[in-house]
């Protein structure tokens, strides 16, 4: 079956039915970026760019992090997308030049998009050096954890400011990861000002059903496919649709092949996915028909447990 996936792994993933779902690989540098490419990758949807800052002692400078997103970028080359991630630590994942107060509840806390606009130095320096890979591939910036407008319109000033600074005329779309229930509420509001959305199914799960996305005792309830998590996926597509913006996945659940029909019947546009699932999630897309898709989605939108969403969809894969 492996082999049957590699040698299909550079056919386009498009349903029997005609629709292109875009397969990305979700990465953390440059080695991932080739490799997803080497799998037939149609590019990153998303970059965890945390690997440059973590584990050491300073901040990485300007000209560091401008060498490895161009590598990256050029990696791709410019008909693949590249969606970067600005640096989405804080709570638990603390950075040792960046001392903050403890927090009682790290994951409430001052992590993602709320630590970079606390500390507008780090973003301002990370945006100019990834706006300068814009000529090498189609560059996207996504920030992470929004969960208010105000957010997201101070982090476009920002990347607006930079790039007219540098002088960049390149195109540079500027999107979101919807992880906060909220957002995901209010997506047809945020789809006029964002220009798509990735879904971050590992934070959504967990913030929707308060459930630690890392506890040992919760892992099989924390489960994305639970209708409460989905009924938001599906307003996050509607509202972003609403204003044609596109809308991707780059949880945990866009690589689970139980929960692909699901996604794709929702109207789910992009795939993000670990770089080994790449040929599979392709493969199952070539094999899957979005008018099926769209009645299988609508039944377990209806449904109220994990367990029944997930009882429906194996019967779907099993044929
Ligand atoms: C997510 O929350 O689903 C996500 C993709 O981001 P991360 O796993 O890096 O928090
Ligand atoms: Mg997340």
């Amino acid at each position: 079956k492996r082999a049957e996936e590699l040698a299909a792994a550079h056919l386009p993933p498009v349903t029997t039915d005609g629709q292109h779902i875009e397969v990305v690989a979700n990465i953390g540098g440059l080695d991932e970026a080739r490799q997803g490419v080497e799998l037939g990758g149609e590019g990153v949807g998303l970059l965890r760019s945390e690997f440059l800052y973590l584990d050491r002692n300073d901040a990485p400078s300007e000209q560091e992090q401008t060498q490895i997103y161009g590598d990256i970028a050029k990696a791709l080359g410019t008909s693949r997308t590249l969606v970067i991630r600005t640096l989405d630590v804080g709570g638990d994942k603390p950075l040792p030049y960046l001392p903050m107060p403890p927090e009682e509840n790290p994951f409430l806390g001052v992590r993602g998009i709320r630590l970079c606009l606390a500390e507008p130095d780090i973003l301002r320096t990370q945006v100019r050096a990834i706006l300068r890979a814009a000529p090498f591939s189609k560059l996207h910036i996504m920030f992470p954890m929004i969960a208010n407008l105000e957010e997201l319109r101070a982090a476009k000033a920002i990347v607006l400011e930079e790039k007219a600074a540098l002088g960049i005329n390149a195109e540079v779309k500027v999107g979101i990861m919807v992880e906060v229930p909220a957002t995901a509420i209010l997506a047809e509001q945020f789809a006029r000002e964002a220009d798509f959305f990735s879904i971050g199914t590992n934070d959504l799960t967990q913030y929707t059903l308060a459930m630690d996305r890392g506890h040992p005792k919760l892992a099989k309830q924390a489960d994305a496919l639970h209708p409460g998590v989905l009924n938001l996926i599906a307003l996050t597509v509607q509202g972003a649709h609403k204003h044609g913006k596109w809308v991707g996945v780059c949880g945990g659940i866009a690589s689970d092949p139980q929960a692909v029909p699901a996604l794709i019947g929702m109207g789910v546009d992009e795939l993000s996915v670990s770089v080994p699932s790449i040929p599979a999630i392709k493969a199952l897309v070539r094999k899957l028909n979005k008018a099926d898709c769209e009645k299988v989605a609508a039944e377990v939108l209806q449904m109220g447990t994990a367990a029944e969403v997930r009882a429906r969809l194996s019967k779907l894969a099993e044929g």
